[in-house]
């Protein structure tokens, strides 16, 4: 029950009515049993600096911030971490002491998944496969996991140069258009690929990004950020030819219990997180 000392937690967006974490989230305050409340905030582009200010006012202890202001929301904040300004963009914001921090929890959420699956990144080599948000957050992720090796492959190779440039003072990345003889190559000795394109994703059930599969070694990890459907064509092939699979529920939960653990300090319940998020899934 919610009373007069209820602290509050939201999610800000446009839209947010379709979002999975409020029902994660109260699940992981309810399995902690803690008194907070988590509530989807629809915020228009034009009204996030007031919506800030609100916030700070009614004494929120803090928010997800989802599309499409991960990255306006930045100038607002009175400090951003060095996860958040490496990933370029923000999807967490602690309010303490009349302050507003923003967190990016997203590279934490894919390296779990990795983790989870016993894959230690340190040394290793990783190709990944996009060149958008959600890659920048995996690059970020491997890199302060110690990867040795990095290859992106995209159909647009430009925009993967730019993406590769960011990271330039912490590892040469190399880049290539992924329909080319020379990225089917460099999968040859890779120990994790990465799917972070939306290929595949419902409904698109029959897109996939193009693999050479009988070059990838048989003990290489393929991960989908994709967490819906639980196995895209990706990883169907992926598990046919061999190889151990990982999806994105591993990362969305993830980034979910960073978030929780930087709000109230405490570990939750990721396992009940995650079937909180099935039971929606399958509604
Ligand atoms: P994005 O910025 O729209 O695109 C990522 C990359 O995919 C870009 O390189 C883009 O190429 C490429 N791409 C998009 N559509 C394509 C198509 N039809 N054919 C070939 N390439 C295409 O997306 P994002 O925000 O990075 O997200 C990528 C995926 O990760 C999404 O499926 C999202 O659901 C998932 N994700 C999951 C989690 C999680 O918690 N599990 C978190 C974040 C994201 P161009 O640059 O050429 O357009």
């Amino acid at each position: 029950m919610f009373t007069g000392k209820t602290k509050n937690l939201g999610l800000i967006g446009w839209p947010v009515a379709h979002s999975l974490s409020p029902c994660m989230q109260n699940t992981a305050i309810e399995e902690a049993g803690l008194d907070y409340a988590y509530v989807a905030l629809p915020v228009a582009p034009e009204g996030l600096k007031s919506a800030l200010e609100g916030l700070k006012a009614l004494g929120f202890s803090g928010v997800n911030v989802t599309i499409p202001h991960k990255v306006t929301v930045m100038p607002l904040l009175d400090e951003v971490d060095e996860n958040a300004r490496m990933i370029g963009a923000v999807n967490t914001i602690v309010f303490e002491a009349g302050r507003a921090k923003g967190y990016n929890t997203d590279a934490a959420g894919f390296t779990r998944g990795l983790k989870d699956n016993g894959f230690d990144a340190a040394g290793k080599k990783s190709v990944l496969l996009g060149a958008g948000g959600a890659a920048r957050a995996v690059i970020w992720g491997l890199i302060r996991e110690g990867i040795a090796d990095l290859v992106i492959g995209a159909r647009n190779p430009e925009k993967a140069e730019a993406l590769a440039k960011i990271f330039a003072s912490y590892i040469k990345i190399r880049v290539y258009d992924w329909n080319g003889q020379l990225f089917a190559q460099e999968l040859k000795a890779a120990d994790l690929l990465v799917n972070a394109t939306p290929l595949g994703m419902s409904p698109h059930l029959e897109s996939a990004p193009p693999v050479a599969w009988t070059k990838l070694q048989k003990q290489a990890l393929v991960y989908d950020l994709i967490y819906n459907p639980v196995q895209t064509r990706f990883l169907k092939s992926a598990a046919e030819y061999g190889h151990q699979t990982v999806n994105g529920e591993k990362m969305l939960v993830g980034q979910g219990a960073a978030s929780f653990k930087l709000w109230t300090k405490i570990e939750p319940d990721a396992a009940a997180m995650l079937n909180a998020l099935r039971n929606v899934h399958n509604k």
